[in-house]
């Protein structure tokens, strides 16, 4: 499906964004949401591991994806022992990009299948919708969550969303690769 995944640049300081294609998504999601696992299943890249590494995140990271267009990586929020100046730093560097960058069409925001969307999700979802982005939701580790109990949380997640809008919802497990293969349709579909 894809074939060539090629890291083009880390940004840690706003602006410096390569060149625009005509195709941009991204990815956002708290720390631990399985954003790594998720693009590692999703392109076949190993993203850095760095949750381990807080004071490290800060920063933005484009992939070429079969000279289509780039995927882009954002560094996850919501980190417990992060020094407030660190947090401004990480949010003015994700505000410049949602603000400036016209090439972003889509954002995925991952959310942990077996929870209620936390404080920092809905504030995402928020300015999110304040700057007009697109986004749709992912929701992370659907292998964690009993068959019989899925439509029970999905619709949890849907009824404390349903304030801000009507959502696309992707269930999905980088573990069994449920729901992989749909997501995956939906961005060849944004990548043509
Ligand atoms: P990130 O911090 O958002 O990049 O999250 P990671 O991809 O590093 O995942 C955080 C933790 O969740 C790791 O221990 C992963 O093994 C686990 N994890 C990620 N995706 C899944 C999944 O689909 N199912 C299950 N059961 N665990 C997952």
């Amino acid at each position: 499906m894809f074939k060539k995944i090629e890291l083009v640049k880390t940004v840690y300081t706003k602006g410096e964004y390569p060149p625009p294609f005509d195709n941009e998504i991204a990815f956002a999601g708290r720390s631990n949401v399985g954003k790594s696992s998720l693009l590692n299943k999703l392109f076949g890249i190993k993203i850095a591991k760095i949750s381990s590494n807080p004071g490290k995140t800060r920063s933005i990271n484009f992939y070429n994806v079969d000279n289509k267009g780039y995927l882009v990586d954002l560094p996850g929020y919501g980190f417990a022992n992060v020094s407030k100046e660190e947090k401004k730093k990480w949010a003015q560097l994700l505000e410049d990009y949602f603000v400036n960058r016209y090439s972003l069409q889509m954002v995925f925001l991952l959310i942990d299948h077996r929870h209620e969307p936390q404080k920092k999700d809905l504030e995402m979802i928020q300015w999110l919708k304040e700057l007009g982005i697109p986004f749709m939701i992912v929701l992370t580790k659907v292998d964690k969550v009993k068959k019989s109990e899925r439509i029970k949380k999905l619709n949890i997640i849907k009824s404390t969303l349903s304030k801000y809008g009507d959502y696309i919802y992707f269930p999905v497990s980088s573990n069994t690769g449920e729901g992989i293969g749909d997501l995956k349709n939906e961005i060849i579909r944004l990548f043509r």
